[in-house]
């Protein structure tokens, strides 16, 4: 068994531990080695967004404690709403969907490819224009 590190106080104790025998901190719930691509927003107790049950789910941290988390982070420079933000973005709402970040990026790509090929909504049969010289394309 590959030895892991205790979160609290660092020591190296076994993977199964559920009290760090170095510092005596409950560990059995905490759980970093979960794969994050797994995680996702649908569960039954969230409330908003979703991010704080990924995390909770994920981490295995109290939910409480996250969406406490969340908060207080906020009111450092909006740490905690700029955090839940990025996280929204990054996780799928349910497992094996694509995140939102991932949709947005497929749809700006679609619209760029259709911008391409059919030189723009307005354009009137025209030439589209390179973006770098303004000049039409060859
Ligand atoms: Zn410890």
């Amino acid at each position: 068994m590959n030895p892991t590190r205790c979160p609290y106080c660092a020591e190296e104790i076994s993977p199964e531990a559920v009290v760090c025998p170095h510092c005596r901190s409950h560990i059995a719930r905490f759980d970093t080695r979960s794969d994050p691509r797994t995680w996702h927003r649908d569960w039954p107790e969230r409330l908003a967004g979703g991010v704080a049950s990924a995390i909770c789910h994920g981490v295995g941290l109290p939910l409480t404690a996250v969406r406490v988390g969340f908060v207080v982070l906020s009111f450092f420079h909006l740490g905690g709403a700029f955090l839940y933000a990025a996280l929204w973005l990054f996780l799928p709402f349910r497992p094996g969907d694509e995140s939102p970040l991932e949709q947005g990026l497929g749809w700006a790509k679609d619209a760029v490819r259709r911008l391409r090929t059919v030189g723009g909504p307005d354009t009137g049969g025209e030439r589209p224009l390179d973006r770098m010289s303004g000049e039409p394309r060859a």
